[in-house]
Order: C-alpha cells, then structure tokens, then sequence
C-alpha cells in the first residue's frame, strides 16, 4: 500500500504539532509520501507564516527594511527546530532569501519559503529525502499548472524515492521561476503526488474530523459525514462548505483514489472518505447541508410568457451583458424569476432593470433582497420517498416561509430560498429532522 499524506498548516504551526504528526506518520509503514504546508497559527490571533512572508516581501518591493520582519520569520522556524532538537540549521537559506528579496525574486517565491522550508525541517525530523517542488510541480508561464509533464516529474522522482518529503503549495516554471496555486494549494500538491505514485489512499489532515453535516457556527459540534461522493462535496463546497482546495479533486478523481480527511489533533477519528461512488448508505437520508445569504430574486411576468420564443435569453443577456452571472432561475408560466448575488448585483441594479426592460419588454420586474440559499445535499435522497415532504413540512413547523425550491434532475440537491433571518433556523429545522431525529 501506498499513502500519500498531506498536512495542513495548523497541523504543522509548532514542534508540540511536528511531534503529533511524527507519530502519525510513524504509526503507519504506508505514508510514505509527506506534502507539508507552511506553519499555520498556533492560536487563534496568531499570523501564518505565509501572510508573515507575503507582508515581509511587500517590503522588500517597496524597497524598505524588511530584515526584522525577515527575522520574526526565522524565528518561528527555529522554534519548530530547537522544540525537535534537531541539531539542523536554516541559516543559509535565510541568507538565500534575503538576498533573493533584495532581488525582488516576487511574492509568490516569497509565500513558497513557507512550505519550502517546513519541508526542509519535516524531512530532517522524519529521515526522509527531500525533494524540492519546483524540481517536480511544473507550471505553464500562464501560471497554470502543466499537469502531465508535473504528473511525469513527480513519477520519475518519485520512483527512486521510498520516502519523500515534497513540500505543497508551489512548484516552478521550465525557466525555474517560482509559482504557487492560489491560497490553500498544498492540496492540490497532495492530490498531484497520490496520482502520479498512484497511491492507495490521499490522507489530507487538518484540524478537524472531516466533513461535517452542517456549518458548526450555526449547529453545535454536528455530525461529521463518513462517506461523501465527490459530486456530493462539490455541491456543498459550492454553497460555501469548505474542506478542501476546489482543484485538488480533480487529480485524484480521476485516477480514482479515495480521499481521506483525519484530524491531525484526534488520530484515532476515522475522518470522511470523499470517493467517487459508493455503495455504502448514507446514515442519514442527507449527507449535507450548506448554504449562504445575501441574495436578490428579480421578479419578471409578462403576459403569455410561455408563448414568446427567446423571452428567457433576453432576460438572461441583460444579466450577462452586465457581467452578472445567476445561481437559480426557478420559473412559471408567465413569470421567471432569477437569484443573483446582491454584492454584486446592487451597484449595476439600474442598468440590469433598463436593459431587461429594453430587451423583452416584461409587465412588471420586482425585486426581493436579503434572501438565503440553502442546498440540501444527499446521493439518499434519490431512493427515499417523501425527503421533500419531511424537508417542507420540518420548515412550516419551524415558521420558516420557503421562497423559491429548486430540485436538480439528478436528485442529488434539493436548493430551497429563504429570508436571511430566517436562515440559521432553516438549518436548524433541516439539521433537526434529518439527523437529529435518526440519532
Ligand atoms: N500556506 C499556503 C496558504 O496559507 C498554502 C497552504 O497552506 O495550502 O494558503
């Protein structure tokens, strides 16, 4: 078996947390391949390092002193060293970096010292080699990654290597510039490396026991999901349920290898296992619910709507035209009805409104703000009778007046509309008599 663990910043912000991850890994003769992230916060009001390293080089661009800031840095590193006793010092990469600042190499070189050097530090203290990402992770000069010739890199590598550390969140260009992946992109590295040994499992350990049912702001320590599909996470990500880089799913997907998410602080949590498709039943009819406010629904009837061929694209163009995209667009016989973002639609509100008055010439066009949108999420929902009737009957109880119900054909989501106020209550009431009342 072939483990590929990937470690997120929290997990790696002190030596007490390098010592938890030692034991994780040591426990298990399969995690043979490491990606680490930079260190994260210790506690709460803490910086992580890579904002530390974005702000130093800001500095260093701006052409002001930047070594106390430097040392601050320096300083958390050997914290991580000397709580180890490693006998193992960084001081000639510091002094490759402060000369590559003054060089003004950018900032993504910058952010990148932060996996680089955890990873030094992580290889040292495990016995492991230590392979460079900018060697293996290759990105086109449009900044995207060049995923096949990274994909050859890594197995070449790889191959010769029984143990590796290979730090996460950047790699380089043919001409060896530095170029990360957006925020929170040691994922991604994680998913590239399980693909390309193709690995058995992608560990991804973070702070928490995996997935949970819902946003533990709003329900208090809800369940965590065991087996969630990939489509499944997509849905609820995209509502704004956050585990994992979007991008890193894509790799191992494909390549068809389970992703694993453990606490790195509760070992012995069996985390979630995001597959691609399962035969497991769910334990609950949902597998998740997530949401998010502030959006507007505008409102367009016009009499025999359902008979004038290209009403519907005409509304639409005033949106696209305004570079507005929509969520939803529920609709009737004579009406339709289109949910956009209010951030972004409030400033161009005039325009959008003159634009659809020009163009399909509608009776009336209202506007309702302040709405909430939540997906109830569930591969279950497919083979169980009467999930809505449960969903919308748990919602009148609860006073909750439903604005808009959207069901996708595939049977996987159920998205309903709400009032912003009345959202924390509509996932209550969901959360309550889907999973509460199956405890
Ligand atoms: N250290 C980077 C960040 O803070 C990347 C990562 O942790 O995945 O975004």
């Amino acid at each position: 078996m072939k483990k590929v663990v990937k470690f997120g910043g929290s997990s790696l912000a002190s030596a007490e947390q390098f010592i938890k991850v030692g034991n994780i890994i040591r426990a298990d003769k399969d995690r043979r391949y490491v990606v680490p992230s930079a260190p994260g916060k210790r506690f709460p009001d803490d910086t992580k390092v890579t904002d530390l390293l974005y702000s130093c080089y800001e500095l260093a661009e701006r052409g002001q002193a930047f070594t106390k800031q430097l040392n601050q840095i320096k300083e958390r590193y050997n914290e991580i060293i000397h709580g180890l006793h490693l006998k193992f010092s960084l001081d000639d990469d510091f002094d490759t970096i402060k000369k590559k600042f003054l060089d003004k190499a950018g900032s993504m070189y910058a952010a990148s010292r932060g996996e680089y050097l955890n990873g030094k530090i992580m290889a040292k203290y495990l016995g492991y080699e230590f392979i460079d990402a900018a060697n293996v992770i290759r990105f086109h000069s449009d900044g995207t990654c060049d995923t096949e010739k990274t994909n050859q890199l890594l197995a070449q590598y790889l191959e010769q290597a029984e143990y590796a550390v290979i730090p996460g969140f950047y790699g380089s260009t043919v001409n060896g510039k530095v170029v990360t992946f957006s925020r929170g992109g040691s994922d991604i590295t994680g998913s590239l490396v399980a693909k390309a040994v193709n690995a058995d499992l992608y560990e991804n350990w973070t702070d928490v026991s995996g997935c949970l049912v819902t946003d533990p702001r709003i329900i208090k320590n809800p369940e965590v999901i065991h087996t969630i599909t990939y489509m499944e996470l997509r849905e609820l990500a995209y509502m704004g349920a956050s585990v994992l880089h979007e991008d890193a799913i894509f790799p191992v997907r494909k390549a068809g290898i389970p992703i694993n998410i453990r606490n790195t602080n509760r070992p012995e949590d069996e985390g979630t296992m995001i597959v691609e498709s399962t035969c497991r039943i769910p334990a609950y009819t949902i597998t998740g619910i997530a949401g998010k406010k502030g959006f507007v629904a505008v409102n367009i009837e016009k009499d025999m709507m359902n008979s004038e061929i290209g009403f519907g694209r005409r509304v639409l163009s005033a949106f696209e035209d305004n570079g507005i995209s929509f969520e939803h667009m529920p609709s009737g016989i004579d009406t339709m009805t289109i949910f956009v973002h209010q951030d972004e639609f409030q400033e161009k509100e005039q325009k959008v409104i003159a634009d659809i008055n020009r163009l399909a010439k509608p009776d009336t066009i209202h506007m309702e703000s302040d709405l909430a949108l939540i997906a109830v999420v569930g591969r279950g929902m497919k083979s169980t009778r009467g999930t809505a009737g449960r969903l919308f009957s748990a919602l009148a109880h609860a006073h909750i007046n439903v604005k808009m119900i959207d069901q996708g054909s595939s049977e996987l989501n159920i998205i309903i509309g709400v009032r912003n106020e009345d959202f924390e209550d509509a996932i209550q009431a969901i959360y309550n008599i889907f999973v509460v009342a199956q405890l």
